[in-house]
Order: structure tokens, then sequence, then C-alpha cells
């Protein structure tokens, strides 16, 4: 993984949230698939496109999914045989290389996409407002896999050791959300 300097890490926070605001996301948890939609992303299930032998050479080569442009429609093939949360995670990376409009396939833009899924997946300013007690509750709510709803915890709660003011961009995504939980059959409305 490259190391991101301070400002890019903001800038794709930034683009993250304006993803988020543009695509009218205001539902826990995200829905990487409005996104898409709204954004106009072709989205193709490997099972669609592959069979036998070519299936097994696209998972290969890229066991969970990839993005492209193609005749200026973009385009997010991906794993469908694979568990959901990591459906949704692979997703949002892709995501995360079209909207940072990436064009080469390299370690720095293989980490801008891995943080921009981490962070779009479970924005820090959403995870306050649920105020999870552990990971566990978090992965439920903002419907991660564990390990995703682990690593999201541990940036929530740095976020929230070093965050006085939430900032311009922060604000705006808050505002944007009307929440809406629903898991183990309770749906709870936040109203802000
Ligand atoms: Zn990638």
């Amino acid at each position: 993984m490259a190391k991101l300097s301070n400002d890019r890490y903001e800038y794709i926070k930034r683009k993250a949230t304006q993803t988020l605001t543009e695509c009218n996301i205001n539902s826990i948890p995200i829905n990487p698939y409005q996104i898409c939609n709204e954004r106009k992303y072709k989205l193709i299930k490997y099972s669609s496109k592959y069979s036998g032998d070519e299936l097994k050479f696209i998972i290969e080569c890229f066991p969970y999914g990839f993005s492209y442009i193609y005749n200026n429609e973009k385009i997010i093939e991906y794993n469908d045989s694979i568990e959901h949360e990591r459906i949704r995670t692979t997703l949002f990376h892709e995501i995360g290389h079209l909207e940072l409009r990436h064009t080469c396939e390299c370690t720095l833009s293989e980490t801008e996409a891995e943080w921009f899924g981490a962070y779009i997946i479970a924005p820090p300013p959403l995870v306050n407002i649920f105020k999870p007690d552990d990971y566990i509750e978090l992965s439920k709510i903002f419907d991660t896999s564990k390990e995703c709803g682990f690593n999201a915890m541990n940036r929530y709660l740095k976020w929230k050791s070093i965050t006085v003011f939430q900032k311009d961009y922060e604000n705006t995504m808050i505002k944007q959300f009307r929440f809406k939980r629903q898991y183990e059959d309770i749906e709870v409305i936040y109203e802000l």
C-alpha cells in the first residue's frame, strides 16, 4: 500500500462525501447500487457475462471485480458468487476508482480506491450518529463484513478523539441524511 499525504486523504474524504450528496444517498446502510444508478455506472455480474473456463479465468485475474471505461460508458464488473458484504466492499472500491477518475492500475490508485471505499461505507460522522457499542454493532448497522467493521470502528474512534468541530463537508453529509436503520426487525428513523 502506498502512503498518501494528508491533503490527499482529505481530498478523498471530500470526494466520497460529494458522491453521497450528489447521489442523494440519505439512508443507512449506504447503497452502492443507488450510487451506480445515479452516476450511470453500468454494473455487470460475472455470472451474466462469463461461464465455464472464461469465468474461471476472469475470477483468477480479478477475484472480486474491476472497472473500466468503454465507449464513454463507465463499467463495473463484479464477482457475484462471493458473499454479500464482500460484493458491497468491491463495489465501493470500484466506485472509488471511477469517482477519483483513475486512469491507471498502480499501487497509488489501489490505495486511493481502498481508502475511498473504506470511508464511504461507514463515514465517521455518520457512525457518530449511531454510536455503536462495538465493531459488531457497527458492521450490522452499516452492513459490512466483521473485518471492515473492525477497521471502521477504529477509524471512527480515532476521528472522535481528534474532532472538536466537524468540517464543512461532514456537516453537509449529515444534514442530508434521514436515517433509516433496518435490522433485527427494528426501524429507527433519525430526523435531523
Ligand atoms: Zn482497484
